[in-house]
């Protein structure tokens, strides 16, 4: 059996379309949803996420405001910045991309966008709106898994989930939303110090990487029929080709996809859908701010 494949491109350009859809009909009632984008220092990673967040808005009818700050901003400079996004009631949705140069604390600058407007979903307050059920924002990469999951055509009530890696970005809180009651799965969250992590990845219905580990997951760690969702993005060499390396996941998608019953791919798999649900945590506070004002 091969499993079939949940392409996160495909997935993405629906939620897009949708998206758009619903943009029109915004404008219509007088409201421009609105995205600023702040990216300190010149790297080149960041760039890139920068420009396809850019597009992605453009695709969407987002309006996207962008400050480009250099590597010697300081924290209270930046804090200044965000104030200012904070205090505009035209922006809807602040990102500041992330890393931030070593200099400036992530914590502090990420606590001080408000949390209404926190589209990433990295404050206190909106992690701990998930953790009680009350949702605002979901956090863009777990979002977008669980939507690869649900319109790959998958359940999770009563599934048992193996999440690997347990981040505050991807694993702990993918934890968090898989056990909640819309959900209904029964998540085990493994890391580095856990027993028996091959035994746990055999058994459970769902398999979801996000360790950062190329290959990691192997055809005899994953269950016939389960479904596979890979998060992990790594760089390996590829001596030979144009650009010397290529990307691949946690999952060693060539075995893997004989004997699961459905996967994700890298790159085309979770990547393209995290940029997917920044835009729709976009909409989520622009019709906040607009309806509730
Ligand atoms: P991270 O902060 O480095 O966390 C990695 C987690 O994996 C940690 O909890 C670590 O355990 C665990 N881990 C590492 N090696 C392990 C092993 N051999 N066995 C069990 N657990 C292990 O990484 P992250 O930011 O969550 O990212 C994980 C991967 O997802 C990376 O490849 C990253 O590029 C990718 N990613 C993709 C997207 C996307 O949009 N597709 C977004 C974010 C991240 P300990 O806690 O014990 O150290």
């Amino acid at each position: 059996m091969s499993a079939k494949i949940i392409s996160g491109n495909e997935v993405s350009k629906q939620l897009k379309d949708e998206m758009k859809e619903e943009v029109v009909k915004l404008k219509a009632q007088g409201m421009e949803p609105c995205l600023s984008v702040i990216l300190v220092g010149e790297d080149p990673a960041s760039k890139v996420y920068v420009l396809n967040k850019k597009k992605a808005c453009e695709y969407i009818g987002i309006k996207s405001l962008e400050t480009r700050l250099p590597a010697t901003t300081t924290t209270e400079e930046l804090l200044k910045v965000i104030e200012g996004y904070n205090n505009d009631k035209t922006v809807h949705g602040i990102l500041c991309q992330l890393p931030l140069p070593k200099h400036i604390p992530e914590t502090k600058i990420l606590r001080a966008i408000l949390p209404e407007k926190d589209v990433d979903c990295f404050h206190p307050f909106n992690v701990g709106l998930i953790s009680i059920g009350e949702v605002r924002f979901l956090p863009c990469t777990p979002a977008g898994v669980i939507e690869l999951i649900k319109r790959g055509g998958f359940e999770t009530a009563g599934k048992d989930v193996v999440i690997l890696g347990r981040s505050n970005i991807v694993g702990r809180p993918l934890s968090n939303m898989l056990d909640q009651r819309d959900m209904n799965a029964t998540v085990t969250m493994c890391h580095t110090k856990t027993k028996n992590l091959k035994e746990r990845c055999a058994a459970a219905d769902i398999v979801i990487g996000a360790i950062g580990r190329p290959e990691y997951v192997k055809a005899d760690m994953v269950k016939e029929g389960a479904v596979v969702i890979d998060v992990g993005i790594n760089r390996v060499d590829a001596p030979g080709t144009e650009k010397g390396f290529k990307l691949v996941g946690d999952v060693a998608f060539d075995e893997v996809k004989e004997k699961a019953a459905a996967i994700t791919p890298v790159p085309g798999g979770v990547g393209p859908m995290t940029i997917a649900m920044l835009m729709k945590n976009t909409l989520t506070a622009a019709k906040e701010a607009f309806f509730k004002k």
